[in-house]
């Protein structure tokens, strides 16, 4: 089997290097020789510590620092702090009925009181505060959809609450927690990285902003391309170096002043050949993307990027399976115009699904692309019209089989791109046809 060379760096791998920061501090009370007591209490011990530094490690996942996106690729970023944050919630908020619990064994009579007493105390009171701020973002978090917010909102109030609740945290630790009551060089460590997460944040609104302003963009063309979605080009304004590969994305922001964070995250269309100009494919979804029709050409648009890791290079798959749902037929236009380009001669397989034929792209040059190279594709849809040859359905196991059980489909690679619900779907009938898990690589357009 042909081993995966990987792009830029895996998801499996930057979870590990994650796991190993948040264990450090747990660790480094080891090697100070912090006094070890019980199983059930180092336990607690190693679940407290870990809960506050995942909580400031979050901040890193989320703050695009050029050095660690480079490497580690801000999709893969982001999703490791949304699925960390569920897991984290659950920490915390069991926080303190571990450290009741076994009263409930050993003196059953005096555990409610006990319980009563730790949510009340006043020295626990930056905790509880914490606490009980903690139980109310998560929920803001579960129920975001249904809060009414718009994404803008929710996130400048995640990102506030989430400030408050690290302060607050961070002086729980040093003041109650028992490391911090016994060694002052731990207060440092937890002050140290709770000042350095407020940093990421503050550099997030307003360091990095200063950064996008230097790279302006103006709009060229944003018209419909079908049924329900955007073709937007836009052009550099000015010299400035800006590269990209196929498949990355980048955060765009059409609000007059760059400092105001209204950004969207959206995967480039073309490759590098294109520039000056860079386009889109834009699905209309809520309300920003409704109104993209009201952008003018000339019109200033900043650009957070590239970045991503959903691209080609640095890859060594013998073959290349591209699966597009949607709007995520931009980024796989992207790789596939790339391999056009470079002439690729290995076999490349493209399915691309929507609802209707209305809302298919860009069917003529894929047709045009097939025909230069070793490529077949299978369109698919939900509501075909009458003598529509494609499948009838979603893409699923059925349609991916025949491809995944070509002999050498192990050393092909599998790009999928859609929405979260779709590529989770794809994914799991991937890895059902025995697919290995590293030759899968995906895009979700949704954190
Ligand atoms: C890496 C990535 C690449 C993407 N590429 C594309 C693409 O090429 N084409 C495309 O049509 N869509 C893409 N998306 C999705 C796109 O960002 C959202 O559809 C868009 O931001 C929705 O904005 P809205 O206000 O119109 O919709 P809303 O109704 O406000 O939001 C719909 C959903 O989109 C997500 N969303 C909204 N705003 C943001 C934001 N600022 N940042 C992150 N997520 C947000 C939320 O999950 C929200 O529930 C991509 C998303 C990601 C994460």
């Amino acid at each position: 089997m042909l081993p995966v060379k990987r792009s830029p760096m895996s998801f499996g791998m930057l979870s590990c290097l994650y796991f190993a920061a948040v264990l450090l501090p747990w660790a480094l009370s080891y090697v100070e020789g912090l006094a070890v007591r019980g199983v059930y209490e180092e336990l607690v011990q190693l679940l407290s510590i870990v809960g506050l530094s995942m909580m400031l490690f979050q901040f890193f996942l989320t703050a695009r620092v050029d050095a660690v996106a480079r490497h580690a690729g801000v999709d893969n970023t982001m999703r490791l702090h949304t699925r960390m944050g569920e897991f984290l919630g659950y920490l915390i908020l069991l926080h303190p009925f571990l450290i009741v619990a076994p009263r409930f064994f050993v003196a059953p009579s005096f555990a409610l009181s006990d319980t009563w007493d730790l949510f009340t105390r006043p020295e626990t009171s930056t905790g509880m505060y914490a606490w009980c701020l903690m139980l109310v973002w998560v929920l803001m978090a579960v129920f975001k959809e249904r809060t009414g917010l718009s994404y803008e909102s929710w996130r400048y109030t995640h990102s506030a609450g989430f400030v408050a609740i690290i302060i607050l945290a961070t002086h729980h630790a040093v003041t109650v927690g028992r490391h911090g009551r016994y060694n002052a060089w731990f207060d440092t460590l937890w002050i140290a990285l709770c000042v350095l997460a407020v940093g990421m944040v503050l550099y997030v609104y307003f360091v990095r902003p200063r950064k996008v302003a230097r790279q302006p963009f103006r709009v060229v063309d944003c018209a419909k391309g079908s049924e329900s979605d955007w073709y937007l080009t836009i052009e550099k304004e000015g010299n400035f170096p800006f590269d990209f590969d196929a498949g990355q994305f980048t955060w765009i922001s059409t609000s007059p002043s760059v400092f105001a964070r209204n950004e969207h995250p959206f995967s480039i269309a073309t490759t590098r050949k294109s520039l000056p100009k860079v386009s889109y494919v834009i699905r209309e979804l809520g309300d920003y993307t409704r109104q993209l029709g009201k952008l003018v050409p000339g019109q200033r648009v900043w650009v957070d990027g590239p970045h991503g890791v959903f691209t080609q290079n640095a890859r060594n798959a013998r073959g290349v399976v591209l699966i597009a749902g949607g709007a995520g037929i931009g980024p796989i236009m992207g790789i596939l115009r790339e391999l056009c380009d470079q002439k690729d001669e290995r076999p490349i397989r493209l399915i691309y699904g929507n609802r209707t034929i209305e809302q298919m792209s860009f069917l003529t040059e894929i047709e045009s692309i097939q025909s230069q190279l070793d490529m077949e594709s299978i369109l698919v849809l939900e509501k075909p019209p009458e003598e529509f040859s494609g499948h009838t359905g979603y893409i699923n196991r059925d349609v991916l089989e025949k491809i995944a059980s070509h002999p050498d489909a192990g050393t092909w690679d599998f790009y999928i791109c859609g929405p979260p619900i779709m590529v989770k779907a794809v994914e799991s009938a991937l890895l059902s046809l025995s697919v290995p898990r590293d030759r899968i690589l995906y895009e979700q357009l949704g954190f």
